[in-house]
């Protein structure tokens, strides 16, 4: 059976509005942001349709096609790994990079923002869970990274950025969206100048609701609007 996107969406929205309602935030400070590996793009046309804006890609290559394919009709977020080699491409495809977990990478996409005569927002890819598998900077790094990146011009950090360990148990995500939410304030009051970091770009298909309510500002959202992943 086709899967419904529209529907999928409606329903991913009333959620969202529902979550909001629960810890009395505002529905509109909560960014939906649909993830499209993988995806079509005939089926992101449906989801441009149903009134997605923003879009998140893993790969530069795959998301260079759909983004010549679509146009410009969407803002496109960077959230996969990302090579240094290939932030020449990613500055001029992307409004956002999700995963920047390193100097050496946000040193290259400001000169390569700086060439291209813009600049570029970024977040901050934080490893919360300690994991070794996932990528991102420590929870402990995290400040020091972002006291090295403020003097760069061509770059903005936007905000934080994680991924909670896999688990079909929502709860489970909790502590690691919370301490993403400390880590944020904690820099905010460092009051770093050029630095003004706000989003809290956090929360997949299993755990968005538990990610708002502890402070999402951009939720990342692939299987529940799409269907399973090939
Ligand atoms: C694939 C992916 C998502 C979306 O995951 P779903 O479980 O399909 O919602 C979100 N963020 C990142 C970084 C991803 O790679």
């Amino acid at each position: 059976m086709e899967t419904d996107i529209a529907a999928n969406i409606i329903k991913i929205r009333q959620r969202i509005a529902a979550a909001a309602v629960r810890c009395g935030r505002d529905a509109h400070s909560i960014k939906l942001m649909a993830v499209t590996k993988t995806v079509s793009p005939e089926h992101i046309s449906q989801a441009i349709n149903a009134g997605i804006t923003m879009f998140g890609e893993n790969y530069v290559q795959e998301a260079k096609e759909k983004i010549t394919a679509l146009g410009k009709q969407a803002k496109w977020h960077m959230i996969g790994h990302l090579q240094n080699n290939k932030a020449k491409y990613a500055v001029n495809l992307f409004d956002y990079v999700h995963s920047v977990d390193r100097n050496d990478l946000a040193q290259e996409i400001d000169k390569r923002a700086r060439l291209a005569g813009h600049k570029m927002n970024i977040l901050i890819e934080v490893n919360v869970s300690g994991e070794r598998t996932k990528s991102g900077v420590s929870a402990n790094d995290a400040l020091d990274l972002i006291k090295r990146l403020a003097p760069l011009e061509n770059i903005s950090v936007r905000g934080l950025m994680t991924m909670a360990p896999y688990s079909d148990n929502p709860e489970i995500s909790r502590p690691y969206f919370s301490v993403l939410r400390n880590l944020r304030n904690a820099i905010s009051r460092e009051q770093i100048p050029g630095i003004q970091i706000e989003e809290l770009s956090m929360g997949m298909t299993d755990d968005f609701e538990v990610a708002i309510e502890e402070g999402a500002t951009i939720v990342r959202i692939g299987r529940a609007i799409f269907g399973q992943r090939k």
